[in-house]
């Protein structure tokens, strides 16, 4: 399961498509993540994709994935 901080980092992602709509694919991903990262949650969003990767690989287990946790690993 998440935890509350690994909740709230996916909740604080989903907000930050909803304010960029006209973002599709890998850099909505990038900005959505932005969002999260700009709220402390950066160790919060890696886990929650490494956790995702385990319980959902269809949806995770993807270049997508990598690419943000990559990327995040920076910030
Ligand atoms: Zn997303």
């Amino acid at each position: 399961m998440f935890t509350s901080g690994e909740e709230t980092s996916i909740i604080l992602h989903e907000i930050g498509h909803a304010l960029n709509p006209n973002l599709k694919g890998i850099e909505g991903e990038f900005m959505a993540d932005n969002y999260t990262s700009e709220r402390g949650l950066t160790d919060e969003i890696i886990s929650s994709l490494e956790k995702g990767k385990a319980i959902r690989p269809s949806e995770f287990a993807t270049k997508s994935t990598e690419q943000r946790i990559e990327r995040l690993k920076k910030i």
